[in-house]
């Protein structure tokens, strides 16, 4: 049986996880990851006038899964949640995930992608036995790589940020960093190269162009206009890297990772794979 966060009443080794961003693409990959290894899994949704929650439809009645209403950008509410829910990881996926849009909205996406996990560290410093107990992920993205003329990134290369969507996920990055080192708190961030999944927003050109291929192919549309067809991207797999992101909380001790496939594929190609799986 539970009480209103979903804490077990009777005794039970079920490990409780809090995921940030549960409608999105990650975080619903990741709910499944962790509702199959058997965690109580409570998840993040910001309020809106429709339903967001399309993602996660299919385990929206699972016993073990728990929703909560609130936004990322709230800090007495999410200092509540976390001290409520002591919950053994956090995952902070939650994000405004766009880089062109954060050139118009560099202050809200400043307040999502850089004080959101202030405030989750915040949470843990403050609270004595969440402090030793709660492991916390952050979601961080090799946008913050930039401009950093390397030829690849690992994770000693430099940072030059060149939107304010990587600003901001820089600052969220470091901040992890500090509260690491400073207060001696399990926190670790994985620089996320591009992922990709059914679940990914249209408004990302692998989604655009599988979507395309598809109304193309049954003869609802005929073009899709893309821009540069030579860009390179560095594309994996988003089941994947969920799993990365729950066994970076599984290591003994908290670091930083780099995760990638190694492998760039250009518009181009990823355009005529995406066609040609469709006859056309
Ligand atoms: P999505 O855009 O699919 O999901 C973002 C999630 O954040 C959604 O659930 C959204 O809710 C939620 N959200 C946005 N603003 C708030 C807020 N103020 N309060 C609460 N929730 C909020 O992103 P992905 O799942 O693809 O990515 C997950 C994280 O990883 C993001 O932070 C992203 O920046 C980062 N990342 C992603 C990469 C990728 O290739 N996918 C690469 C590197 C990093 P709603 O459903 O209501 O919009």
């Amino acid at each position: 049986m539970n009480d209103h966060f979903g804490h077990m009443t009777q005794s039970s080794v079920r490990r409780r996880a809090l995921i940030t961003g549960i409608t999105g693409q990650d975080g619903c990959y990741l709910a499944r990851l962790l509702l199959d290894k058997g965690y109580d899994v409570h998840g993040l949704v910001r309020p809106d006038s429709v339903p967001t929650t399309q993602r996660i439809e299919d385990r929206l009645g699972h016993r073990n899964l728990h929703i909560h209403y609130g936004d990322l950008t709230d800090p007495l509410f999410l200092m509540n949640l976390v001290r409520h829910l002591s919950p053994d990881e956090i995952y902070n996926l939650a994000g405004q995930s766009h880089v062109g849009l954060s050139f118009e909205t560099p202050l809200w996406t400043t307040q999502v992608n850089g004080l959101g996990i202030l405030y989750l560290l915040e949470a843990l410093r403050t609270n004595p036995e969440l402090k030793n107990k709660t492991r916390l992920y952050q979601a961080s993205t090799s946008e913050i790589f930039g401009n950093s003329g390397a030829q690849s990134q690992n994770e000693t290369t430099g940072f030059e940020p060149v939107s304010p969507y990587a600003c901001a996920k820089l600052y969220g990055h470091h901040i992890t960093r500090t509260y690491r080192e400073a207060y001696g708190i399990y926190a670790c961030c994985g620089i996320l190269f591009n992922h990709e999944s059914p679940e990914r927003s249209a408004d990302f050109v692998s989604r655009k162009i599988t979507q395309a291929a598809a109304r193309i192919s049954l003869g609802l549309e005929d073009k899709v206009m893309l821009g540069n067809l030579d860009a390179r991207r560095d594309w994996g797999n988003a089941e994947d890297f969920v799993e990365l992101m729950w066994r970076m909380l599984q290591q003994d001790h908290p670091e930083d990772f780099v995760i990638a496939t190694g492998i760039q594929t250009t518009v181009r190609d990823f355009a005529t794979a995406a066609f040609q799986e469709t006859g056309i």
